[in-house]
């Protein structure tokens, strides 16, 4: 058996059809939906990400401003960025790129964040709303683009066993409370770095969700026939033969998982594409609420 490959890419070009449509719309009735990204430091990946953000609200009709503040940067620095934003009328999204450097305190920041802004979904008071299932909160952009990759590619998930491994408050603990959720339906457990047989908790999944950090832990025996596997990880491992040095891959063996699951997305170009794609639907939610 060889798995349906899940094609993000497709998929997010998809949700960024939808945005586009909703940007006129929204311009249309006198709203410019606007992201600001705050960029702390120069740690090259974020930079990438970063920039990509702002390309991509660009190349939807999204304004946006990049505000970047020097790897010294004081915590009331930051602080006083996100207060201006705040108040921004212009700005319906902001978004403090992760990770900071050490001096600066990340939740103190989240928590600074206007929640109706909070695009990422990470304030407290986002992550209430995820777990009350009232839609009027955001949703982190990588779990709702795993969420939306299963939808589309009709993966049922009613009465399915899900397994979640990792619990990070940005992808594993949110993806759990979706799949649960009214409508999704599915029967969770969530394995983290603590769980002892990850292979045999794995392989309970209809719906298996890797978001770990460890590249290929995910192997074919961990796996269920017929399974639909999600990679959310994005791991560089050295490759001598890549012209970069190295090559990206995800927290599941793909090429052996291939044979037995039923669906699974790949690394580049599955959830990847996805987190950004929610991201500018999350902006555009926020200016609808705001206005
Ligand atoms: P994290 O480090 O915050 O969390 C990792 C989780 O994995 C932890 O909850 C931990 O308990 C669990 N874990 C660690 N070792 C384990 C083991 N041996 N067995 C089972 N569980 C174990 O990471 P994160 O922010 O949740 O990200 C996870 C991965 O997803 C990373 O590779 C990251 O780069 C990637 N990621 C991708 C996107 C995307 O857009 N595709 C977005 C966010 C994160």
């Amino acid at each position: 058996m060889s798995a349906e490959i899940i094609d993000g890419k497709k998929v997010a070009e998809d949700v960024l059809e939808e945005c586009r449509q909703e940007v006129k719309e929204l311009k249309e009735g006198g709203v410019v939906p606007g992201l600001a990204v705050v960029l702390v430091g120069e740690d090259p990946a974020s930079q990438v990400y970063v920039n990509s953000k702002v390309k991509k609200c660009g190349e939807l009709g999204i304004y946006s401003e990049k505000i970047v503040l020097s790897k010294e940067a004081s915590q009331e620095e930051v602080l006083d960025v996100v207060e201006r934003l705040n108040g921004d009328s212009k700005i319906h999204g902001i978004l403090v790129q992760s990770p900071p450097p050490p001096q600066i305190d990340e939740e103190a920041i989240v928590r600074a964040i206007d929640p109706r802004k909070d695009v990422d979904g990470f304030h407290p008071e986002n992550v209430a709303k995820l777990a009350l299932e009232d839609g009027s909160g955001f949703v982190p952009c990588t779990p709702a683009g795993c969420l939306r990759l299963l939808q589309a590619s009709g993966v049922e998930t009613k009465g399915k066993e899900a397994v979640v491994v990792g619990r990070s408050m940005i992808v594993g603990k949110p993806m759990a409370l979706l799949l649960v959720g009214r409508g999704v339906d599915a029967t969770v457990t969530v394995a983290h770095s603590r769980t002892s047989d990850l292979a045999e908790v794995c392989r309970r999944a209809d719906v298996l969700v890797a978001a770990v950090g460890i590249p290929e832990l995910i192997k074919r025996d961990f796996v269920k026939e017929g399974a639909a596997v999600i990679d959310v990880g994005i791991n560089r491992v050295d490759d001598p033969s890549a012209k970069r040095g190295y090559r990206l891959c995800g927290d599941v063996a793909y090429d052996e998982v291939s044979e037995v699951a039923g669906s699974i997305t790949p690394v580049p170009g599955g959830v990847g594409p996805m987190t950004i794609a929610m991201l500018m639907k999350n902006t555009i939610k926020a200016a609808r609420q705001i206005g």
